[in-house]
């Protein structure tokens, strides 16, 4: 069957969302031309999600379930989200309406003026605290300081991607992944298009700040080698000031000066040079880690049920 527009969301218990995803992404596909499905993967909602989201397909074919097994996290979900659709061009968006389906045209009409990936901007952030808001900004220009690839600003997994990108994406199977950076890597033309952010429309955020952080983790990681580079950096600084200050010392000892006396300095230094090489340490692991994990080779998702990909 051939489709012109796939909608992947992901769903962590977002129960009293779905009813209402549905009937706005409904009204404004109804809309466009061409044939859609909205392809919803149920990250292992434990919240009674999954019936609804069972009751929708019944209701509507153009509905399509992928439920996994258990939660496997959000870009795993929306990983799952391009292996399961069928459409020329593939938006992803979240369940709580943060992103609203209205935009979608907006993503759409750049698509048919020939790019390849449209993003949605973030320009306003409604209720949201300003904890979030803060390390959300300071995130987004962390990634782009430090990572070899140019994440544009502002702008979450709300996309739109053809095709083409959505068949290079899916053979990028890296397990710590972070889907707007590989959108960003995989090159094709871009554009951004800005829209406000909206209030969650019912539950609470299913991203405390334990997974925010290992998406930061995720993104360093998995776009730049600069936390490695750092140890070697610190070792060269601190190298090179411990040769400048031997002649300083024995010039002092000469002329008489008993400065550098206490155990105070020598604990000081020893104790800073330990926190550093420590932290090498872990920066060393946490790659070896991801080494690791990927040797291993596992599936990135397990479904319990799943429609057919074609
Ligand atoms: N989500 C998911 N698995 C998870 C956590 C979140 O599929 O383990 C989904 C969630 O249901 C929502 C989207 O990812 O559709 C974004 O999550 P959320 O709205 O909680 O994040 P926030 O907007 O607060 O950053
Ligand atoms: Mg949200």
């Amino acid at each position: 069957m051939t489709v012109t527009y796939s909608i992947v969301v992901p769903v962590y218990n977002e129960m009293d969302n779905l009813e209402e995803l549905y009937r706005r992404v409904r009204e404004v596909m109804s809309a466009a031309r061409g044939t859609w499905e909205l392809v919803i993967v149920d990250d292992g909602s434990t919240d009674g999600s999954t019936e609804r989201i069972r009751a929708l397909a019944r209701q509507d074919q153009q509905v399509r379930p992928v439920i996994f097994a258990r939660n496997f996290g959000h870009q795993i979900a929306i990983t799952a989200g391009w292996d399961y659709t069928r459409g020329e061009a593939v938006i992803i968006m979240d369940a709580d309406l943060q992103d609203p389906p209205e935009v979608i045209p907006e993503l759409i009409a750049k698509w048919k003026e020939g790019y390849e990936v449209v993003y949605a901007v973030r320009v306003g952030r409604e209720g949201e605290s300003w904890f979030k808001k803060a390390t959300a900004s300071l995130f987004y220009r962390l990634i782009y300081r430090i990572t070899d690839v140019k994440i544009p600003l502002d702008t979450g997994d709300f996309r739109l991607l053809d095709r083409k990108v959505v068949e290079v994406l899916k053979t990028m199977r890296e397990r710590h992944r972070f889907p707007r950076g590989m959108a960003a890597w995989v090159g094709f033309r871009q554009v951004g298009v800005e829209y406000a952010r909206a209030v969650r429309f019912s539950g609470v955020t299913k991203y405390p700040f334990k997974k925010m952080f290992r998406l930061a983790i995720n993104a360093i990681t998995g776009f730049s080698y600069f936390p490695l580079q750092l140890a070697t950096y610190v070792g060269f600084t601190a190298a090179a000031l411990s040769i400048l200050a031997i002649p300083v010392v024995i010039v002092m000892r000469l002329t008489g000066h008993s400065a550098f006396l206490g155990q105070a300095t020598t604990l000081i230094a020893v104790l800073f040079l330990g926190g550093v090489q420590l932290i090498s340490l872990g920066v060393l692991g946490e790659y070896i880690g991801r080494i690791y994990d990927e040797s291993k080779g596992r599936p990135l998702y397990i479904v319990r049920e799943a429609p057919d990909k074609s």
